[in-house]
């Protein structure tokens, strides 16, 4: 039988071991860390449960695939359900906005908030990602005849329409007329860590996932994606081996022959590598890379978890605070590399669905700005001084003094993000897509120098976000079958 090594067990780590398993192969998953699941993990504190990282959980089939390709019922490992809000947004004129994800509904709410007409321009967006993505999210893209296929051909009128040289703020004023409106749409552009105002037109594409799709809630934490993941491969018979960090690797004749760890060295036939490759190719593969510039990088998060003692009806899951001036706080969090003075704030609060979250009558708050990848301007007393800062600024948004009703607190900055998940610079997405040729820049899945060496994660092609993951470990599968 032949043999698969998977460096890392990240999402994207764990779905490409099951997928190579069902191709046949013998599949060990060599993990540095002590437990799967990478950026993908929780912890409790006081009687409070928190999701360290993701919050957003879109796409579910992609997960439920997996479970399918091995004949088993999903609901036995994985429960999730239908959320119909997406996000609550709050301005600070009062103006507050409900997005649901049935997109009629979405149309009608900015109809009554704004009287924008949207219905149709949010089909034509529904339409240009349903059509694009088998291009850009689904496929390789190794090759020049990867887009010589049906596919292409089928998506050809969207590809001449999409405005290639067009911001997605552009795109967005054009169409959403209200400020408001356009903030709200520009923000998807953090969705995989990039600036509206650079990041192409064809990012609005982002929107569609929670507008056609839908968002979803798995009922026992985020976390329970990959840990169901995880018990289905070791059912399969897939291995795991903890703190085996792999330091180096031995190769002949253009392929990888053996990868070694501090312990153990281990032969395959196949490599398959979940790591950041921005440590990976340098520190590992001992080779020259690009080192990606300060400004070609995703944003990374400070993230702060409170304990509430408190319970808001005005919030739900997903719930954004925006600041007034969007476009400064862009340039700062882009071009000056700054952390931004006035953020907007994300919280999530997971025991808004699942009561066991959080004690009776308190609520377990995941609070996120977006910051640079740079782990070097969190010093403990500029943490201190954010986390005083938002607190006072959601209190004037809730009119509740928050400095009162924060019971407890943890953070997660760039630099603990880069050291607990070895990331690069702590970027939560890999590079950012600020340009259109930044996609081309991401490593792609398979190895140019070694044939057996395959990557998969969100340091490369398609990007970063669990979806995205997924479908890296997919297009793995395509590449090792052909
Ligand atoms: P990672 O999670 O990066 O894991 C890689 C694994 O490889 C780690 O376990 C690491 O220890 C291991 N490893 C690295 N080097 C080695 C080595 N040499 N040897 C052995 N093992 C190694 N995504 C969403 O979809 N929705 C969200 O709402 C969302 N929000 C986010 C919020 C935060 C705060 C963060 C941090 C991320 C967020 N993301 C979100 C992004 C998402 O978490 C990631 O894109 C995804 O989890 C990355 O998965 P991955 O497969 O790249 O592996």
């Amino acid at each position: 039988m032949k043999k698969a090594i998977v460096i890392g067990a990240g999402i994207g780590g764990v779905s490409a071991a099951l997928r190579i398993n069902k191709l046949g192969y013998d599949v060990t998953v060599l993990e540095g860390t002590d437990t799967v699941g990478g950026k993908l993990k929780e912890f409790s504190m006081d009687g409070f449960r928190f999701d360290r990282g993701p919050s957003l959980f879109t796409l579910p089939h992609l997960v439920e695939e997996l479970f399918e390709l091995y004949n088993k019922d999903v609901k036995h490992y994985f429960k999730y359900k239908k959320h119909d809000i997406a996000t609550n947004y709050f301005y600070k004129d009062g103006t507050q906005f409900t997005s649901y994800t049935d997109a009629e509904k979405f149309a009608d709410e900015i109809r009554k908030v704004w009287g924008v007409e949207v219905n149709e321009i949010m089909h034509q967006i529904i339409d240009d990602y349903k059509k694009t993505s088998p291009i850009f999210l689904e496929s390789g893209l190794t090759k020049i005849t990867d887009l010589f296929t049906k596919e292409v051909f089928e998506a050809l009128p969207v590809l001449t329409r999409l405005g290639w040289f067009e911001t997605l703020h552009q795109f967005n004023k054009k169409y959403f007329k209200n400020d408001q409106l356009v903030q709200l749409f520009d923000r998807y552009a953090t969705y995989n860590g990039s600036n509206p105002y650079k990041t192409p037109s064809i990012m609005r594409v982002i929107s569609a996932l929670e507008h056609s799709d839908g968002v979803f809630f798995p009922e026992e934490g985020m976390r329970s994606i990959i840990t169901s993941l995880t018990t289905l491969a070791e059912e399969e018979g897939i291995k795991f081996k903890f703190n085996e960090k792999v330091k180096a690797v031995k190769h002949q004749g253009g392929d990888i022959k053996e990868v070694a760890t501090q312990n153990n060295v281990y032969h395959a036939d196949v490599f398959i590598c979940n790591a950041d490759v921005n440590f990976f190719i340098p520190e590992v593969l001992n080779e020259k890379i690009k080192t990606p510039k300060p400004k070609e990088l995703s944003s990374s998060a400070m993230v702060f978890y409170w304990g509430v003692d408190h319970s808001f009806e005005e919030l739900d899951l997903h719930n954004i605070f925006f600041s007034d001036d969007y476009k400064k706080e862009f340039t700062q969090l882009f071009e000056e590399l700054k952390i931004p003075e006035d953020p907007t704030i994300y919280v999530h609060i997971s025991s808004k669905l699942n009561k066991k979250d959080a004690p009776k009558g308190a609520e377990n708050w995941f609070v996120m700005i977006n910051v640079p990848a740079n782990p070097e301007l969190f010093t403990d007393q500029k943490v201190a001084e954010i986390e005083n800062f938002v607190k006072s600024k959601l209190s004037e948004f809730l009119k509740v003094d928050l400095h009162q009703k924060v019971i407890c607190s943890k953070n997660w900055t760039p630099k603990t993000i880069e050291n607990d998940t070895l990331s690069w610079k702590g970027a939560l997405y890999g590079l950012n897509s600020n340009k259109l040729t930044h996609a081309l820049y991401r490593q792609r899945n398979q190895s140019n120098k070694y044939k057996n060496l395959y990557f998969v994660g969100g340091s490369v092609h398609p990007g970063g976000g669990i979806p995205l993951c997924l479908n890296s470990s997919k297009i793995v599968e395509t590449l090792i079958n052909e």
